[in-house]
Parts: C-alpha cells; sequence; structure tokens
C-alpha cells in the first residue's frame, strides 16, 4: 500500500500515479524517510518566489493602472470642476448684467 502526497488516497504499491489525482506516487523507498519529503519543498520555493515576482509585477502594473485611472479620474474631476466654476463666474453675471440691462445686452450682441 502506498499513500499520495498529493492527496493522501490509497493507492496500489506497483501504482506509479495516484488513482484519486492522478499525481506521481512517490516510491516506497523513498516514502519511508520523511526528511526527503520535506526537499521537494525547497525547488517549489523558488518557484513560489518567481509566482511572487509575477505577482508583485502585476500588482506593480496593476497600481500604475490604478494611478494612471485616478489621474485621469482627478484631472477630469478637476476640469469639469473648473470649467463648472467658470460656467458660473462668468456666464451667470453675464446673463444677470443682460437680464439689468437687456438694452446694453441687445446692443452688444449687435
Ligand atoms: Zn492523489
Amino acid at each position: 500500500m502506498i499513500y499520495c502526497a498529493n492527496c493522501g488516497a490509497k493507492n496500489q504499491a506497483n501504482a506509479t500515479f495516484c488513482a484519486n489525482c492522478g499525481a506521481k506516487l512517490v516510491k516506497p523507498a523513498q516514502s519511508s524517510q520523511p526528511t526527503q519529503q520535506v526537499q521537494p519543498v525547497k525547488p517549489a520555493k523558488t518557484g513560489k518566489r518567481r509566482a511572487d515576482l509575477k505577482q508583485v509585477r502585476k500588482w506593480k502594473k496593476q497600481i500604475l493602472i490604478a494611478a494612471a485611472v485616478l489621474l485621469v479620474l482627478l484631472a477630469g474631476y478637476g476640469y469639469g470642476k473648473a470649467y463648472y466654476a467658470k460656467d458660473k463666474q462668468i456666464v451667470q453675471p453675464l446673463q444677470e448684467y443682460y437680464k439689468a440691462n437687456p438694452d446694453q445686452g441687445k446692443q452688444r450682441r449687435c
């Protein structure tokens, strides 16, 4: 009897692959040494580090994208606010001016 290192399922001693998950089974001679089961973690760690680096790169990309979006939003908001303020500051007094002096407004337009 051999236990799958991946899922822990019982498999036949001569089986090379787990019948449950399909993972390659560790031979009984190796499985008797528990220290060897710990060792394969080391190359997995470097793989994890690579994955972390990839994740960090992804994060950096996402942060850059988020920053760009934020900048665009802020710029758009600032522009809209300035435009709105301009509109209010210039158009409203003009309208009030035309309302107060309709003749002058007409004269100016002609
Ligand atoms: Zn398995």
